[in-house]
């Protein structure tokens, strides 16, 4: 055993590791099985062999931000816009409803035309289906995250991005890095289970500010923690950047697992789309969640923020086949119930 591999070792019980030892543990790629096994055996000790389904509606490209990876940022002019009518969502809704999945996901760009009003009708709507209900709708006021909350959503997930104030600025046109962490405050202090993550490999991304990310999940004690290997896409102003490593981002998602043990960690698209097994391996290095897309075909296409998107091509019913065929070839079974965080 090494050095880091001790260290590993001790915080599988301890769940502390001080950001010198997150620092190097990242760096150091000769201990990535045994970190991916501690995960594993921390995943399950604390949210078991079950796997969570949360079926994705995609609901609206349109979006007046700017980010600067992202394929729906307002500035590319190359994307085909949409947004879905009520009748729509609710017809996903019932897709997903059928396929047996317990939670739905509405998912969109910052689309203004989704007043807090016509979020809410969506989202008492949805509930009277016996449904959990997460948002992922971006930055709102304290006012807007709690109209949601008292109409029934559950869940909210808004990544951090980075920690690092001065590449998140670069990065986010218009935006700040305190309103980003206020809006998770907020999120918190309505009464959401509130997910937060980060993009690995991002342009200027150091170790060391990866290793500040976990620490800040940790620190706001997220309840759900989705990250990814930033994927470069054409027409945004990071198209010529270096892709992430998946390795790397399993490495923070693995490290993430033994700091936070009870919470809900998905196996993100991103990882599946960069090496065709990413999302096995995730869910043998700390995830328990995955997120089946049930967005339909024709609206599927054009919510691109970033190519190869993974699983576009497959229906949403021969997919719910197709990862429960995967699942058990690891010895996992698909949960029957909503899948909220049981705080241990
Ligand atoms: N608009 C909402 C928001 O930003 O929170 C929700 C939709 S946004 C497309 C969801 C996530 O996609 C972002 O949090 C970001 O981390 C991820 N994303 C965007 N562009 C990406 C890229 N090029 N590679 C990997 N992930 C990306
Ligand atoms: Fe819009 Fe979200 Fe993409 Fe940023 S990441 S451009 S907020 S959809």
């Amino acid at each position: 055993m090494t050095e880091f591999s001790e260290i590993i070792a001790e915080s599988e019980n301890t769940h502390t590791l001080t950001k010198a030892e997150i620092i190097s543990i990242l760096k150091d790629d000769s201990i990535n099985e045994f970190l991916f096994k501690t995960a594993d055996n921390v995943r399950q000790k604390y949210v078991g062999n079950e796997i969570h389904l949360r079926g994705l509606i995609e609901f609206s490209n349109i979006c007046r931000c700017n980010c600067f990876y992202c394929g729906l940022r307002k500035d590319n002019l190359s994307v085909s816009r949409y947004r879905m009518s009520f009748e729509e969502v609710l017809r996903l809704a019932n897709v997903a409803k059928n396929l047996d999945y317990k939670t739905v996901v509405l998912q969109s760009g910052e689309d203004a035309f989704f007043s807090a009003d016509k979020m809410c009708e969506i989202i008492e709507a949805i509930k009277k289906l016996d449904l959990a209900v997460t948002l992922s709708l971006g930055e709102k006021t304290f006012e807007e995250y709690k109209l949601y909350k008292d109409a029934g959503a559950d869940r909210y997930l808004l990544r951090i991005e980075t920690t690092d104030k001065d590449l998140y600025e670069s990065l986010h046109p218009n935006m700040s890095f305190e309103n980003r962490v206020k809006c998770l405050e907020n999120l918190k202090e309505v009464g959401f289970e509130t997910g937060t993550g980060c993009l690995v490999g991002l342009p200027n991304q150091s170790i060391e500010s990866l290793a500040d990310d976990i620490l800040f999940f940790k620190n706001i004690d997220a309840d759900m923690v989705g990250l990814g290997p930033f994927i470069p896409c054409p027409q945004t102003p990071l198209q010529d950047s270096k892709i992430g490593n998946l390795y790397l981002a399993l490495k923070v998602m693995a490290i993430t697992r033994i700091l936070l043990p009870d919470i809900n960690i998905p196996a993100t698209t991103a990882m599946e789309t960069i090496q065709s097994n990413g999302r096995i391996l995730a869910l043998q290095s700390g995830a328990n969640v995955v997120m089946p897309n049930v967005t339909g075909d024709e609206c599927k296409q054009k919510y691109i923020i970033y190519p190869g998107k993974s699983g576009e091509h497959i229906s949403a019913d021969d997919y719910r086949k197709f990862l429960s065929e995967k699942f058990s070839s690891i010895g996992r079974t698909i949960s029957v119930d909503f899948g909220f965080r049981m705080k241990k």
